[in-house]
């Protein structure tokens, strides 16, 4: 191994990851006077937040009757009740404070009349716990709501002297022997060192894994670094089998056309012109959840009912709206249309296709963002000195399947709440303990390796197959015999990994060794993935199994553990899902009857 020279620090807290979540995070930490460092292998403004268009759910009713009551309700529905209750109570009871919060620090959400924050409708948010019409929940700044909040939130955190590390590649976590966490390992992108952060709270806030397919709305960086770095160190990943189809992908390029495009009056049509989501969800119509919809628009295809020359996707109309509301309300995705499909709003429908766009799965933690390592007697104990928040958490407020404008919520609410927790737990006076040199050597051991990779794969090829394989056996729809073979082939895929060729040795801006690490940590978040998929034997949320189309609550209501045994095989096991909120009913709470399981119809 070649050998590596390092540059040391000392923090109280290092968050990994600068989108929403760990700005939020970083934010709030170092507003409580923590020492604290970002670490990020994009520029901060560049994270995929920074694409989150249609906005973020809070219960504000500024534009009509609404309660966190019935948002928490809808939440759990979404999750097709797979969601922890004291997580989504924490989410839905926070999160009109979480906003009032972005508003102040200076984000500019679009105003109504009277100068309030505008909200418009999302797909699953309702009123009445579910009996009423639905609400305008989705508070939004245009079709560009997280590139508002991200900006906000960075120019924020350099006011509170939070310390920036930008272009730096966190590699792998640093453990003391008795498996606390104590930092992690860094390359810096752009002059080749190598960085050790000291921390005495580590934060992933590092993304999804999208990547693992090959159709996707999520940025090329959306790589599941944390759950490899997390899987790495033998800790669990949880729900992983639950993957987000987005209805609206644009047809071929895969961008995101926000569901805010129906929430303002878009609606899909079939090869025969009609709008087939009535004939599925007669009261939500196309604002059913997004499980649902993408399914809906997967059988029209299947049954032949697809438009183009292949009929392999749909139409969304947006041409009936008035130009000026689609102007205001829609420009970002206006653009995208015309760049992407050559298509003009205003006259034409937009191609589009489900395309891949959220994990619900990630690193189990608590509603404080406190990673969770369960035992078998212990299902919620925590794991010392590692925290995670955001898409790579899995808190679990999103369960089998997450609303839209509930992740942009997430972010910021348990950004938030780790910062808390973290200004609790953490003694800013002791000293860190200093690095176990072991744990740092395994981490660069592992690096030199797949730098000095010399088999007959390169990266691009790999990744390719891992990503077609995921796509066709991991996919909307899912059957014994696809995912048998998904899981098996995933496998055989991993091991490809021993054979990889990395053509660049060099250590400056070497983004040959920078992809294969990134393909190191999507192989175990692909692989839980299909294996915890093929062992759910019911249909919840956007696992739809064809051979048991049913929910079995009985049986599948548990969290999935996913632990990588070696490279190539996971070992899984079954964590409670809680099912009791915060609050009772008279504390002002929740009334424990309204979330009581029932079939998730809309
Ligand atoms: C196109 C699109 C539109 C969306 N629209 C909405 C919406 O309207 N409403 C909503 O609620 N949700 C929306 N979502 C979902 C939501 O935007 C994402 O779930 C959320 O932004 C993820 O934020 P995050 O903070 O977890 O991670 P990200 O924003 O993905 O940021 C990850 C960060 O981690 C860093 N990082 C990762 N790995 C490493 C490493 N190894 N070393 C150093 N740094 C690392 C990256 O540099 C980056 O800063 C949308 C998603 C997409 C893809």
């Amino acid at each position: 191994m070649a050998a590596y020279e390092f540059i040391d620090h000392v923090y109280d807290v290092v968050v990994v990851g600068a989108g929403g979540s760990g700005l939020r995070a970083t934010l709030g930490m170092a507003e409580q006077g923590l020492k604290t460092a970002c670490i990020t292998k994009v520029f901060p403004t560049r994270s995929h937040t920074v694409a989150a268009q249609g906005g973020i759910a809070a219960s504000l009713g500024n534009m009509g009757p609404d309660s966190w009551q019935w948002h928490m309700y809808d939440t759990v529905k979404g999750s097709d009740w797979l969601g922890d209750a004291d997580a989504m109570e924490y989410l839905a009871r926070e999160a009109p404070k979480a906003v009032y919060e972005l508003e102040h620090y200076g984000v500019p959400f679009s105003r109504t009349e009277e100068g309030k924050i505008y909200q418009r409708p999302f797909g699953g948010h309702t009123t009445e716990f579910g009996e009423g019409p639905p609400v305008q929940r989705t508070c939004a700044a245009a079709d560009r709501t997280g590139h508002a909040i991200l900006h906000t939130l960075y120019g924020q955190s350099l006011k509170n002297n939070a310390e920036f590390f930008i272009e730096y590649f966190a590699i792998d976590l640093i453990m003391t022997d008795d498996g606390e966490c104590q930092g992690v390992v860094a390359w810096k992108l752009d002059d080749g060192t190598i960085h050790r952060f000291n921390a005495k709270m580590v934060v992933l806030a590092t993304g999804g894994y999208g990547r693992a397919y090959f159709s996707a709305t999520s940025a090329h960086t959306c790589t599941g670094d944390g759950g490899g770095m997390v899987a790495r160190q033998n800790l669990p990943l949880q729900d992983m089998e639950f993957v987000q189809f987005h209805p609206t992908g644009i047809y071929g390029a895969g961008c995101l056309i926000t569901e805010g495009a129906r929430g303002e009056g878009g609606y899909l049509t079939n090869s025969e012109g009609e709008r087939f989501m009535e004939r599925y969800a007669p009261t939500y119509k196309d604002l059913a959840s997004r499980d649902v919809v993408s399914r809906c628009m997967t059988i029209e295809i299947r049954e032949g009912r697809g438009v183009g020359a292949g009929k392999d996707h749909i139409h969304l109309h947006l041409d009936h709206l008035p130009k000026e509301a689609l102007a205001e309300r829609l420009p970002g995705i206006s653009e995208s249309a015309k760049i992407f499909a050559g298509v003009d709003v205003t006259k034409e429908p937009i191609p589009v296709l489900p395309t891949v766009h959220y994990n619900m799965g990630g690193i189990p933690t608590n509603y404080w963002g406190e990673v969770l390592n369960p035992t078998a007697t212990d299902h919620d104990r925590i794991q010392p000195g590692l925290m995670a928040v955001g898409e790579a958490g899995c808190a679990s407020v999103h369960g089998a399947n997450r609303l839209g404008s509930n992740s942009l919520i997430d972010l910021v609410v348990f950004g938030r709440a780790a910062a808390i927790r973290a200004g609790q737990v953490i003694d800013r006076n002791s000293p860190n303990r200093p690095l176990n040199e072991k744990s740092v050597e395994m981490a660069m051991a592992r690096f030199d390796r797949l730098r000095h990779a010399a088999g007959s794969t390169g990266t691009a090829e790999l990744r390719l197959e891992m990503q077609k394989t995921m796509q066709n056996d991991a996919a909307v729809f899912r059957t014994s015999k696809t995912l048998k073979e998904g899981a098996e082939k995933m496998s055989k895929v991993a091991e490809g990994m021993d054979d990889l060729k990395v053509h660049d040795r060099s250590l400056i801006w070497n983004t040959d060794l920078m992809e294969t690490l990134e393909l190191a940590n999507l192989m175990p978040n692909a692989l839980t993935t299909v294996v915890s998929a093929e062992a759910r034997k019911e249909s919840r949320g956007a696992h739809a199994h064809e051979d048991f189309p049913d929910r079995d609550d009985e049986k599948w209501r548990v969290h999935t553990l996913a632990h990588m045994d070696g490279e190539t095989k996971v070992k899984l096991s079954y964590r409670n899902v809680h099912t009791d909120p915060l609050t009772s009913h008279n504390e002002g709470g929740i009334d424990l009857k309204r979330i009581a399981p029932k079939a998730r119809v809309y």
